[in-house]
C-alpha cells in the first residue's frame, strides 16, 4: 500500500497534488512520500514479530538519500552499506555505527579503515583474502573488528540474472563446501572477532522456496561451525523481497517472509539481521515526468518524456516494468511506447503499451521508482542529475538538488597544454 492516489481526478503525493511539485521543482523529479516509508518500515518489522533477537539494517544502495536514511533511522532502522561513502551517509543521517553492517566484495583497504576508525558495527566478509586484510588492518590500528563470512549457498533465486547473487558462479561470498576451513583461519588470526555468517541471494525475489533453502543451508552450517567450537552469536539473512511492479506480480508479504524465517530460525540462538532495500523504498518513491511530444510510430506512437535512463535506468538495465498513469488521466486509454530524450534505443521504457491517453506537455508518473532509481542517476548525454522530493502530509522540501550540466561542467578542467 502507497500514497500515491487519485484525489478528484489529479494523482497526489498523500496531500500533496503532483501538479504542485512540478510546477515548483520542475521536471524530472522523484516523489517520496514519508507515510509510505514509515508504514512499510513498520510492515517489514511487524512481520518480523516471530523473530525473538533481530537487527534491522537498510539497504542504503536502494535509495541512499539523507531524508530518506533520517527517515528509517527514526524508525530504528540501521544501515548495510557497501562502500565509505554509504557509511558516510548512514552516519550523516543519525544511525549510529555500531548499527552500520558492511557489505561488498572490494573493500580497499582505506574503506577498511575509514570504517574501524568510526566503529562500525560489523563487516561482511566475502573471501578469505579480505578477511586477512581486514585483520591485519585492524591491528595495525590496535582494534578488532567484528565479522561475519558471507557464504554462497549456490540457490538459484529466480530472479533476473544481473541481481541474482547466490549461485555459486556470481563475485558474492564464499562457497558452503570451503566456508568451515576459511572461518577457522580467519577465526586464528589477531585484528578480526568472526561472529557468524551472512547470505543474501538475490533481489527481487518472488518466492520464497529460494530463501527457504538458502536458510536450511545457513543453519546446517551454523551448527557444523558451533560443533567445531565457535560462537556463532549473529546471522544475517540479508535482503531481496521483492515488490509488486505489476498487477501479476504477486511478491510474498512481509508477513509470509516473516513466518519463513521464524519457523527456519526457531532455535538458532544468535541475533538475527535483516538487509531489506526493495521492499521498504521502492512503493515509497515515484518518478515524475512531462510529456515532451508525441511522435507517430509505425504501429504505436512514442510517447517522448523527459526522464530518461539516466535518470531511471532499470528497464535499460534490467528490463524491469514500471506502471506509468497520467498525472490528470482522462478516462481513456491509448497504446503507446514510452521512451525518454536520450541518443540509445535502450532509452525505452515500455513498447506496446496499454496507458492513460496522454499529450504533449501533460504529467506522468512511472510507479514504484523508490528504489534503485535516483541512486543510478548519471548525466548521460549531459542531461544534469534528477532532483528529489520528499513529501510529508501536505507539505513537501527538495531533498536532492536538481545538478544541472553546467554545473557538472564546472568540475571539469581542461589542461592549459591543450
Ligand atoms: C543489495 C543488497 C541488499 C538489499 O537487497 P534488496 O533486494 O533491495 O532488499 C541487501 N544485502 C546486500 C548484501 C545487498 O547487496
Amino acid at each position: 500500500m502507497d500514497h500515491f492516489s487519485l484525489v478528484d481526478g489529479q494523482l497526489f503525493a498523500e496531500k500533496v497534488p503532483l501538479s504542485r511539485i512540478a510546477d515548483e521543482v520542475g521536471t524530472p523529479v522523484y516523489v517520496y512520500s514519508r507515510a509510505t516509508l514509515e508504514r512499510h518500515a513498520d510492515v517489514f518489522r511487524d512481520g518480523l514479530a516471530g523473530v525473538e533477537r533481530k537487527h534491522l539494517a537498510f539497504a542504503v544502495k536502494s535509495n541512499p538519500n539523507l531524508a530518506v536514511l533520517k527517515v528509517l533511522a527514526g524508525r530504528g532502522y540501521g544501515a548495510d552499506v557497501v562502500s565509505a561513502g554509504e557509511m558516510d551517509r548512514a552516519l550523516a543521517a543519525g544511525i549510529a555505527a555500531g548499527d552500520i553492517v558492511f557489505s561488498g566484495v572490494g573493500k580497499t583497504e582505506a574503506e577498511m579503515r575509514h570504517a574501524l576508525a568510526q566503529g562500525v558495527g560489523q563487516f561482511n566478509i566475502e573471501s578469505e583474502e579480505e578477511g586477512r586484510m581486514l585483520a591485519e588492518v585492524a591491528n595495525a590500528m590496535g582494534l578488532t573488528a567484528s565479522a561475519s563470512l558471507r557464504i554462497n549457498p549456490d540457490v538459484d533465486a529466480g530472479t533476473h540474472a544481473k541481481i541474482s547473487t547466490g549461485k555459486a558462479d556470481n563475485k558474492f561470498g564464499v562457497g558452503l563446501h570451503v566456508g568451515p576451513g576459511i572461518y577457522q583461519r580467519l577465526s586464528e588470526l589477531p585484528g578480526i572477532a568472526l561472529r557468524g555468517v551472512a547470505v543474501h541471494i538475490g533481489s527481487q525475489l518472488l518466492s520464497l522456496d529460494p530463501l527457504e533453502a538458502a536458510f536450511a543451508k545457513i543453519g546446517e552450517l551454523v551448527a557444523h561451525l558451533r560443533g567445531a567450537g565457535h560462537a556463532i552469536t549473529h546471522v544475517d539473512l540479508g535482503g531481496g523481497l521483492g515488490v509488486p511492479y505489476q498487477a501479476d506480480n504477486d511478491p510474498p508479504s512481509p508477513a509470509d517472509y516473516g513466518a519463513l524465517v521464524a519457523r527456519v530460525t526457531k532455535g538458532w540462538d544468535a541475533v538475527i539481521q535483516f538487509e531489506p532495500g526493495r521492499v521498504i523504498v521502492g512503493n515509497a518513491g515515484v518518478l515524475l515526468t512531462r510529456v515532451i511530444r508525441v511522435k507517430p510510430g509505425i504501429h504505436d506512437p512514442f510517447v517522448v518524456v523527459d526522464a530518461a535512463m539516466n535518470d531511471l535506468a532499470r528497464p535499460a538495465l534490467y528490463d524491469a516494468w514500471h506502471d506509468f498513469e497520467a498525472v490528470a488521466p482522462d478516462g481513456t486509454r491509448m497504446s503507446a511506447n514510452i521512451v525518454g530524450p536520450i541518443c540509445e534505443s535502450s532509452d525505452t521504457f515500455a513498447m506496446g503499451r496499454d496507458i492513460d491517453t496522454v499529450a504533449a506537455g501533460d504529467l506522468a508518473i512511472f510507479r514504484t521508482a523508490g528504489a534503485y532509481g535516483a541512486t543510478m542517476a548519471s548525466s548521460y548525454n549531459s542531461r544534469g542529475i534528477v532532483a528529489e522530493v520528499l513529501v510529508d502530509g501536505d507539505r513537501f522540501a527538495v531533498v536532492a538538488n536538481r545538478i544541472s550540466p553546467a554545473e557538472i561542467m564546472a568540475a571539469e578542467q581542461v589542461p592549459d597544454w591543450l
